[in-house]
């Protein structure tokens, strides 16, 4: 597949993206300097700059979608899982019905309204239908409910799809379809509105239909459920379809661990600092848990519900609004649990100075590292394909041997298959994944390759099955994550400190062993304990600025910061490199 895209995370470390494109780093490094941007291996450029520089070097790029990178990391193995209640959300065309779907399902909720009734918007909400509960996403606001859905489909088990009987699908009723499929998300469809005189829910599945989405009573694999949000027909229906589905997947996850979550709402709140709601995605969320969230660090304060409940502890798939954070976190930042506040700050330290992100022309901070860092862990990536094949023979090797390149980063997921010519239906398949058509074989008619050009999809056909499987290969080494190693270069004991400012420190001391230079890094330690990092960004040998010094050698160590040495705390010199993991 050569003639792929070279696929490439909205964030990216120089060093890495060198990797990407198999050039080397000095080739980036040498491009982005004839642009304006000055970059060391180990920052991080954006999307942009990147298209710009590969542009340069003779290469297509493409975004690798940040979707991929909100999603827990769940040990499936683990002897602990327990069912957890599916996390849904409400997707659709403005107008057709969202808000008022889930008031309604808010208010038939029974164990909700014994809890009191009184409510705050947390951005979620819980229900129980016959003593199982779910969890609803309740975004508010157009631009959260986007950038939610941007991530939605990772974080929600199941998509509601609501699409108006008296409207049918509209523009942002495919855009949410595309968005559910590419994530696998389970779908259900809601035709609401049936209240209506000119509700016309038959036309609705049609239309539907036409745009790839198929009932399940007209032999496709999607439920529709008719309901009214006015009057309430159909909701119960609607409810126990969601149980009904949530059972065939058996959503699980691990109590019994520390937990990991995702920012669904944040804001400042007068008498609480930061708020955010966290919905957790697996282990038990408790108060005083120190978490770190994107680069916001903190100690569980305190614990709330929707009903204003306090909690000590929330389980999977809950949704808590959580106060103790030191600042507010964005939407759709993962949530994890450190062993002690220092620790989460610590890394939210790191987090910040990778995050420095050097556009052209301008320089931007944006929360760099954790993206990069949620890509790295990720949470296994996949690669959507549709395969045709010639006869079923075939096609049940090539899937046998595409199946087997899956580990545990990334994965092979076959949006579409079957045997026979590629059809508009396979068109439409792969439109809403990663919009290619593996071939083997396989007869294609030239309307079929002219309206695959116009849309965007690439077909690929092959006579050979080891060729076939081999360019995939080439594309999930492509996705594998990138490892941070980091290498411990020297020590050195601090002597003398010779100048502390805001923007410039100097210590002296005497290197124990290794070697320091100008851009490793350096790790402040009082007593074994960690105190900070910080880069070098000069060494001297009495008054002179030298290359590098070693063991046995005095010298003066100089940071671009106020750092908060002292004599005889400790510098651990170390570096990083970023590495591609082997497929
Ligand atoms: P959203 O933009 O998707 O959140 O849509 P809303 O929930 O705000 O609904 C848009 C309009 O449609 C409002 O005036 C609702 O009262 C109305 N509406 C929503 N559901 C129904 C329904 O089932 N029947 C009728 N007759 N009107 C509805």
């Amino acid at each position: 597949m050569s003639e792929a895209k070279i696929q490439v995370p909205e964030i990216v470390a120089v060093g890495e993206f060198a990797n990407l494109l198999g050039v080397p780093v000095a080739q980036v490094i040498t491009e982005l300097m004839k642009n304006g941007v000055l970059a060391t291996i180990n920052e991080s450029i954006d999307f942009d700059t990147a298209e710009i520089i590969a542009e340069f070097l003779g290469f297509e790029i493409e975004k690798i979608s940040s979707e991929k990178s909100v999603k827990a990391d769940i040990d499936v193995t683990s002897k602990n899982l327990e069912i957890r209640p599916p996390v849904v959300a409400v997707l659709g065309h403005v107008d057709h019905g969202k808000t008022s779907l889930l008031d309604k399902i808010r208010e038939t909720d029974v164990a909700g309204g014994e809890s009191g009734g009184i409510t705050q918007h947390i951005g979620a909400y819980q229900v129980e239908v016959n003593g199982r509960k779910i969890t609803f996403l309740d975004t508010p606001g157009h631009e959260a409910f986007e950038k939610m859905r941007e991530h939605g489909a990772r974080v929600t088990d199941i998509a509601i799809i609501i699409v108006a009987a008296d409207d049918g699908p509209k523009p942002q009723t495919i855009e949410a379809i595309k968005h559910v499929k590419k994530a696998g998300s389970m779908m259900i469809v809601a035709v609401n509105k049936t209240d209506k005189p000119g509700a016309d829910p038959t036309r609705t599945r049609q239309q539907m239909m036409e745009v790839g989405v198929s009932p399940q009573e007209w032999g496709g694999d999607t439920e529709f459920i008719d309901i009214s949000s006015k009057t309430g027909e159909g909701i119960d229906k609607l409810l126990e379809t969601i149980i009904a589905l949530a059972d065939v997947t058996e959503l699980k996850a691990d109590p019994q661990v520390p937990a990991q979550g995702v920012v669904i709402e944040s804001r400042l709140e007068a008498g609480k600092g930061a708020v955010a709601t966290i919905l957790i995605q697996n282990g038990t969320l408790k108060v005083g848990d120190a978490i770190l969230v994107g680069d916001a660090y903190g100690t569980v304060r305190s614990m709330e519900n929707e009903h204003k409940q306090k909690l000590k502890e929330a389980l999977p798939s809950m949704a808590v609004r959580v106060s103790g954070l030191k600042s507010v976190p964005e939407i759709a930042e993962m949530m994890q649990v450190f062993d002690s506040e220092k620790d989460a700050r610590t890394e939210s330290q790191k987090t910040k100075r990778y995050s420095t992100v050097r556009k052209l022309g301008e320089v931007k901070k944006i929360d760099a590292a954790s993206l990069a860092e949620d890509i790295q862990k990720s949470q296994r990536s996949e690669l959507s394909l549709v395969v045709k094949a010639d006869v079923v023979g075939s096609l049940e090797a090539i899937k046998e041997s595409l199946a087997k390149l899956s580990n545990s980063y990334v994965t092979v997921k076959f949006s579409a298959e079957g045997v026979g010519p590629i059809s508009e239906s396979d068109l439409n398949m792969a439109e809403v994944s990663d919009k290619i058509i593996i071939g083997f074989k396989s007869k294609l008619s030239p309307q079929i390759k002219q309206a695959a050009q116009t849309r965007g999809i690439k077909i690929i056909n092959y006579d050979v099955i080891y060729e076939l499987i081999s360019d995939v290969k080439k594309v999930l080494a492509e996705m594998m994550p990138v490892e941070r190693i980091e290498t411990t270069v020297g020590h050195l004991k601090i002597l003398a400190i010779f100048k502390i400012s805001p923007k410039k420190s100097v210590v002296g001391g005497k290197m124990e062993e290794g070697e320091a230079k100008k851009g490793v890094w350096a790790r402040l330690k009082r007593d074994g304990e960690v105190i900070e990092e910080s880069e070098v960004i000069g060494v001297q040998k009495g008054m002179n600025e030298a290359p590098s010094v070693v063991a046995g050698e005095e010298c003066g160590i100089g940071f671009g910061e106020k750092i908060k040495a002292e004599v005889g705390d400790v510098l651990e010199f170390f570096t990083i490199t970023e590495k591609k993991k082997e497929l």
